[in-house]
């Protein structure tokens, strides 16, 4: 292929895409989002530059900010604050946002190796998991269950709530069933460790590139039923 044609087919990035990129390259240094402050120095923005891109990031799920601000609270999987899920990985400390974040770790950095430190969501007991080469490879207890309680339709109604309340860790069956999360109604997903790191694979594994885009609602439909996750709960 003449080398015009390559270059011609690369497209620039937008300004979201390398502030989105930034924001990530910063929670992976650090465990920290940058500030504002940084980013406006950073990209050569006026505050008000920099608080119209996070808008925008947040409109295209890439970012969640603390409501009424510009202070970024949750890039997926990182979050800026202490939460039960926490994620150790490259001789760092993380927090993610909610159960299937901290498996998602694993896929986002191309199955390095990732050891989460949780705790069940019912009797607080401590959950242990590890993952290698893409497989669970400790899971204490071995009964644990990623519990999303919400349909994937209803997720962003509001992701903050539903990262922060519905997608836990259960020790066992009975304890979720104990927990009064389940709404009889929906009975939600309960899922393996390693259900929760497979189906998070094409969602998270090129987030740390710059040119990542979400998948399309075909993509995840299918996405889902091959790895076996089928039924009313997962058509979105
Ligand atoms: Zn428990």
């Amino acid at each position: 292929m003449p080398q015009t044609t390559a270059m011609a087919a690369q497209t620039e990035p937008t300004l979201a895409q390398r502030v989105r990129f930034a924001v990530f390259q910063h929670f992976i240094d650090t465990g920290e989002p940058p500030l504002v402050e940084g980013l406006m120095t950073d990209f050569g923005l006026s505050r008000a530059e920099t608080g119209a891109v996070l808008r925008d990031l947040a409109e295209t799920r890439g970012v969640a900010v603390v409501k009424g601000t510009s202070r970024i609270l949750m890039a997926w999987p990182f979050s800026a604050i202490a939460t039960p899920f926490r994620v150790t990985a490259r001789g760092r400390n993380y927090y993610a946002n909610c159960s299937w974040d901290a498996i998602a770790f694993h896929a986002m950095l191309g199955n390095e190796p990732v050891h989460v430190d949780s705790f069940c969501h019912f009797c607080a007991a401590p959950i242990a998991l590890e993952f290698a080469d893409g497989r669970a490879t400790k899971v204490e207890p071995a009964a644990t269950i990623v519990y999303l309680a919400l349909r994937p339709t209803q997720w962003w109604e509001d992701i903050i709530l539903t990262c922060s309340n519905t997608m836990v860790f259960f020790c066992s069956a009975e304890h979720r069933d104990a927990s009064g999360l389940v709404d009889a109604g929906n009975p939600g997903a309960s899922l393996t460790p390693q259900q929760a790191h497979d189906l998070g694979v094409p969602i998270y594994a090129d987030r740390m590139k710059i040119d990542y885009v979400r998948p399309g609602r075909d993509a995840l439909n299918a996405h889902f039923a091959a790895v076996g996750l089928t039924g009313p709960y997962w058509q979105i």
